[in-house]
Order: structure tokens, then C-alpha cells, then sequence
């Protein structure tokens, strides 16, 4: 047996003394009395009994060996600024925002909804939050006011952390007037907003709620803020994520879990050494940014690199330029990236001294073979495709060449991490699939390691009919995607098997953008597919039936309309969601019993046999569709 292939074999066969041995790579208060309690499934709650702190782990613990040592790298092409924090200063400034929030009556198990570009305050808000025991929800900020309005009703933050505005492409996006239409529309008003003012956009302050980050913040200049200790299983944060109901769901995560979790990663996964630079290209509104930006390399004592700007701006050696100027070891990213990147001239890849960088892990949509092999060749390291999920926090597929190294295969994120007890199931009967090649629904036997989501925040029952119950006959936890596996044991992903589609590696659900949708006053029914893309993974394409289809005879009429619906949808999602064509038809493809058939869409749009149609009410409505896309 490989060396990896016991260490899998050991993290679920002798469960408790693995992960007792992983959790020494952080510091606990008290110790755990129970490694994992898995007495009612399919909850697992992960170190029961111990108490601990992220913020600790990720900066305070840290002072005692390298206090000047760089801890968070600020790099914004958008505005010009650079500015590096030690670990000292990151301290210093986390404990100036916890006491800010402490005064604004946050006490533990409140929440924080963060809302907030790329910068650096964004980090101190997380970090501090998770000093005192609040609950930070960040929300991306590519995200419209509908969507957050959303999420803080779900949330009931007591406080909203916010800025001015973001920057993208040298483009300002105001985020305050989305913000406040957000809280308009919110039955859940928030105590106080925190704005940081970067001088982007004016801002105007309601007055008794809207206070100022600098001013309020200078307040507490010097402030000793200790640490909360908090149980392992108390809540860290929750970060909301879309499915197939237009309802995003708030995925919690505990304390002690995502802890070892990420510490452990860092070691066998991200192979991250103490005094060591990483750089994760995400944003901290996806799970990436908050386990690969924010969380993962603090805690392994290294320094990481927080950046707001496009990938080729000023030019294609951006990210290049700083894996040099820092010494980065490994790197983050997303495939969309790299095919931006591959529209570029390739000599920046060759440019700068890139001999530090140990890997590049890309992650977050399937990683093509012709753009895994461009920038393979181009920088020389190897690149680490790695799957896992929002609920998962940490790589469910990758390679632990920390423990072992492994040959990667192209195609494939690899092999099952450690901890997770992966399966392939089929879909209609539930049985296992256990010959090689076989194409199954990807699935996780429990318990899930830690790190893993607790629960559906405030929803228990949701997060159990949602993911553990999809499978007939069994209780396993359903990733909604498909896979095969091959002789080697190593997976391949294969898409999705419900109705969330994957744009730039941003996730986003169908049903979201077709409420959005709905909601202009000419759309009687509209459905929302996800279409393969050159660029982007996949693109969202609309098929809309007009309530007055008359002015849509003329070319004219049919372009305004798809305008005013795309401005719908930047305006209440925000332009991630946007999709790509709004095209007009006069009836939608749906089943006898009223489903629609969205796969059938999604296979005529991209030129696929639609399959197995005998349900479906009136094909002339995929044949309309079908002559759409042949245009
Ligand atoms: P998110 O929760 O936004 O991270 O999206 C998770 C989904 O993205 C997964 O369920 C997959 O459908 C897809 N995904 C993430 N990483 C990969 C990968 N390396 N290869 C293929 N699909 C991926």
C-alpha cells in the first residue's frame, strides 16, 4: 500500500487517533474530550469538548516566533496601494476592529455581515470577529442588492461591515447605495453599519446607523482585546451558497473543525511552511477566500497575499510580477484565470523569477487538459486540480503530495482527501458503483471529516433533506455532481446533476436568476440553463416568454427587451448572475406534468442529442429553441 493510500486508509479506519494527531497542528485552550461525535447522523460534531480560537491560531499564536515576519500582503493594481502588515501590526489592527465591534454591543454568537471589496479591512473585520465569537457572513460584493438582501434576512446581523465602494478594471462600483436599497428592502434592519471610505464613490450617511471605519476605529487605537475561547463546535461563520431553490442557504461552520481542517491542509495538501508566502487569486466572498486567503495560511504562520485587480492589468505579468517581488511558494486560482491569461502573449509567463513557486492549485470548475497543459508548460511547476465545495471548506479531491507524491493526472483533481469516505452511487437505485469507469453520482459516506458544514444555518431539517437524502435506500451526503473513477482510484468530474450552473468559477443557481428574471413586468415564464463556454466554464442563457410578444417581432424590440432584462438582473443579483443572450420563444419546453425540462434545453443549446423526450408536452418548443441557437 502507497504511504498516501494508509494515510486515507487510517483517517477512517482509525478515525479518532488521526485526526487527535492532526488537531496538535493548533493550539487549544482546553483539550478535546471526544474527537468525534457522530451520535447523531448525519451531524458530525468534530473535538468535542475542546475550546480554541481561529484568531489565535492565525495571528496571536504567532507573535512569539516571528512577530515582524509578513502576515497579510495588500496589493491593489485598482488604487495603487501596497502595503504589508507582520503579524504584530496584523494583531494590532484586529484588535483595534474587535474593540470597535465590541463597543458597537457585538458579543459572541451575533453576526457580522461583511460586505466589503478586496481590502484589507476586510480581513481585520474577519479576523475580529472571530477574536470575540461573532459570526462573520461574508457576502461577495459582486453581489446585488435583492442578494443581499437575502442573505441579511437570513443572517439578522446586528452589524454590517462595508466600504464606499469596490474598483474593477479601474471601474468604481458603488457599494453603498446597493447596501442601502439591500437593508430597504430587508425586514431585518441591522444596529449600525461600519463603512470603511476609500474615497471611491460619495457615500451618504444614514444618521444613527451608519458610522465611519476610520474614525470609529481610531477610537480604539492600542486596544488589548483578549480572545474568546470558544468550543470547538460553537459557530465560526456562515458563508451562503446557491442551490436549486431560489433560497440560498446559509452553509455553518464551526471553530475547532475548520481549524485542524485547514491546518492540516496546509501541511499535506498546500505543502505551506511557516515564513512562506502564499497567494490565492479568489475573493474572500467564496469559500476559497476565506479558507486560502484569509484562514489557511495564517494559521500555518505564512504570509499571505490578499489582491484586488484583474489578472491583466496593468498587463498579463501582474500575478507574476508578485509571485517574484514576494517569493510566493504556492498559488491559488481558478481555470477561467488561466484562460484569460492564455488570451495573453505566453513570454509573461517566462518574464519573472518564478523559482520559488512550488505548485499552482487551480480549483473551483473542471480544469481542461489543453489549459492545464499551456500553464503547466509555461511556468514549470506542477498544477495541482483540486474539487471541493463551499459546504466542504477544504479539498474533497487533490493530491496530498505532502504525504506523499503523486502523479497527477490530467483531467482528473485526483484522489479522495483524507477524511472523506468517497463513493460513487447510482443515481436512480443508490448502489455503489465499485467498477472502474463507471459513471456515478458523487457521494460522501458520513461522518464528514472536519472542517465540513455543520448544518444549514437555522435549518437543520434543510441541510438534511437537501444533501442526505437524495440517495434511495442510504443516508449519504450528496456533492450533486457526477463522476467516474478510474482504475487508479483517481476521479473525474463530470458537471453537475442538479440545476446550479458554474460561471468563471462563480456558482450560481439557475432557479436565483429566474425569479430575478420573472420579476420584469413582460416575462410570463422564463427558464435559465447553464451553456458550455470557451472562456467561462459555462454561461447562462435565458429563454424568456414575453407577456406582450409584439414588439418583439422586430430585431429591434427583441434587443431592448433583452436589455431591460439583463439591467433586472445586475440590478437585484448583481452582473455575475447576468446571463449572456436573453433569446424569445413562444412556449418552453416542459414536461406533462409542468416540470420544466432544463437539461434538454441545456443539451439542444449546446448542440447535444436532447435524450429521452417522451414526457415532454409539445417538442415544437425545443424545436423553436433549437432553431434559435442554429441562427
Ligand atoms: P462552490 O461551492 O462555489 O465552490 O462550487 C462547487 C462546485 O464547483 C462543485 O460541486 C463542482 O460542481 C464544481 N467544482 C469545484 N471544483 C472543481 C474541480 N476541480 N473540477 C470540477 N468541478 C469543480
Amino acid at each position: 500500500m502507497s504511504r498516501y493510500a494508509d494515510f486515507h486508509r487510517r483517517s477512517l479506519q482509525d478515525r479518532d487517533r488521526f485526526w487527535a494527531e492532526q488537531a496538535e497542528l493548533i493550539e487549544w485552550r482546553q483539550q478535546p474530550q471526544t474527537i468525534c461525535d457522530h451520535s447523531r447522523p448525519p451531524f458530525a460534531r468534530w473535538f468535542v469538548g475542546g475550546t480554541t480560537n481561529l484568531c489565535h491560531n492565525a495571528v496571536d499564536r504567532h507573535l512569539r516566533d516571528r512577530p515582524d515576519q509578513p502576515a497579510l500582503i495588500y496589493v491593489s493594481t485598482e488604487t495603487g496601494q501596497e502595503r504589508t502588515y507582520s503579524f504584530r501590526e496584523l494583531h494590532r489592527e484586529v484588535q483595534r476592529t474587535a474593540a470597535a465591534l465590541k463597543d458597537m454591543g457585538v458579543v459572541k454568537g451575533d453576526r457580522v455581515l461583511i460586505y466589503m471589496p478586496m481590502i484589507a479591512e476586510a480581513a481585520f473585520a474577519m479576523l475580529a470577529c472571530a477574536r470575540i465569537g461573532a459570526i462573520h457572513s461574508v457576502v461577495f460584493g459582486g453581489f446585488a442588492s435583492v442578494s443581499l438582501a437575502s442573505r441579511i434576512e437570513d443572517a439578522t446581523p446586528k452589524v454590517v461591515i462595508s466600504a464606499d465602494a469596490g474598483s474593477r478594471g479601474g471601474k468604481v462600483v458603488a457599494y453603498k447605495p446597493l447596501l442601502d436599497e439591500a437593508i430597504r428592502l430587508s425586514t431585518h434592519k441591522p444596529k449600525a453599519v461600519l463603512l470603511v471610505d476609500r474615497g471611491l464613490a460619495p457615500m451618504e450617511k444614514v444618521a444613527g446607523r451608519d458610522l465611519d471605519w476610520a474614525a470609529t476605529l481610531r477610537r480604539h487605537d492600542g486596544a488589548h482585546v483578549d480572545c474568546e475561547w470558544l468550543q470547538s463546535t460553537d459557530i465560526s461563520y456562515t458563508i451562503y451558497t446557491s442551490g436549486t431553490t431560489g433560497q440560498p442557504k446559509g452553509v455553518q461552520r464551526d471553530v475547532g473543525g475548520y481549524a485542524v481542517a485547514l491546518a492540516a491542509s496546509m501541511k499535506h495538501i498546500f505543502l505551506g511552511e511557516p515564513g512562506e508566502t502564499y497567494f490565492s487569486t479568489s475573493d474572500i466572498g467564496w469559500v476559497v477566500g476565506h479558507s486560502y486567503i484569509v484562514y489557511g495560511p495564517l494559521l500555518a504562520g505564512m504570509a499571505t497575499i490578499m489582491y484586488e485587480g484583474l489578472p491583466i492589468r496593468p498587463d498579463a505579468g501582474i500575478w507574476w510580477s508578485l509571485v517574484e517581488k514576494y517569493k510566493v511558494t504556492a498559488m491559488f486560482s481558478a481555470p477561467t484565470a488561466v484562460r484569460v491569461l492564455k488570451k495573453q502573449d505566453p513570454a509573461f509567463l517566462k518574464k519573472y523569477d518564478l523559482s520559488t513557486l512550488k505548485a499552482l492549485f487551480l480549483a473551483g470548475e473542471p480544469l481542461d487538459e489543453p489549459t492545464a497543459r499551456w500553464i503547466s508548460e509555461g511556468l514549470g511547476v506542477p498544477i495541482i486540480d483540486n474539487y471541493w465545495q463551499t459546504e466542504s471548506g477544504w479539498p474533497i479531491l487533490a493530491l496530498a503530495n505532502g504525504v506523499e507524491r503523486q502523479r497527477s493526472k490530467f483531467g482528473s483533481p485526483g484522489l479522495p482527501m483524507y477524511g472523506y469516505d468517497l463513493k460513487l452511487v447510482h443515481e436512480s437505485t443508490g448502489e455503489e458503483l465499485t467498477r472502474p469507469n463507471e459513471k456515478g453520482v458523487v457521494v460522501i459516506e458520513g461522518p464528514t471529516p472536519p472542517g465540513f458544514m455543520q448544518t444549514v444555518w437555522g435549518d437543520d431539517a434543510r441541510y438534511v433533506n437537501t444533501y442526505w437524502k437524495t440517495i434511495p435506500g442510504r443516508m449519504l451526503y450528496s456533492t450533486f455532481d457526477w463522476g467516474i473513477r478510474d482504475e487508479d482510484g483517481y476521479y473525474f468530474i463530470l458537471g453537475r446533476t442538479d440545476d446550479v450552473i458554474n460561471v468563471a468559477g462563480h456558482r450560481l443557481g439557475t432557479r436565483e436568476i429566474e425569479e430575478s428574471i420573472s420579476s420584469h413586468p413582460n416575462v410570463a415564464e422564463v427558464a435559465v440553463v447553464g451553456v458550455a463556454d470557451q472562456l467561462k466554464g459555462q454561461v447562462a442563457m435565458a429563454f424568456v416568454v414575453a407577456r406582450d410578444a409584439s414588439g418583439l417581432i422586430e430585431e429591434r424590440g427583441r434587443l431592448k427587451l433583452e436589455g431591460e432584462i439583463m439591467k433586472v438582473v445586475d440590478e437585484q443579483l448583481g452582473a455575475v448572475a447576468r446571463p449572456a443572450r436573453v433569446r424569445f420563444v413562444s412556449l418552453l419546453p416542459k414536461t406533462r406534468s409542468g416540470k420544466l425540462l432544463r437539461r434538454a434545453i441545456q443539451a439542444v443549446c449546446e448542440g447535444r442529442n436532447p435524450g429521452d423526450l417522451t414526457t415532454i408536452e409539445d417538442p415544437a418548443a425545443l424545436q423553436q429553441i433549437r432553431d434559435l441557437m442554429s441562427d
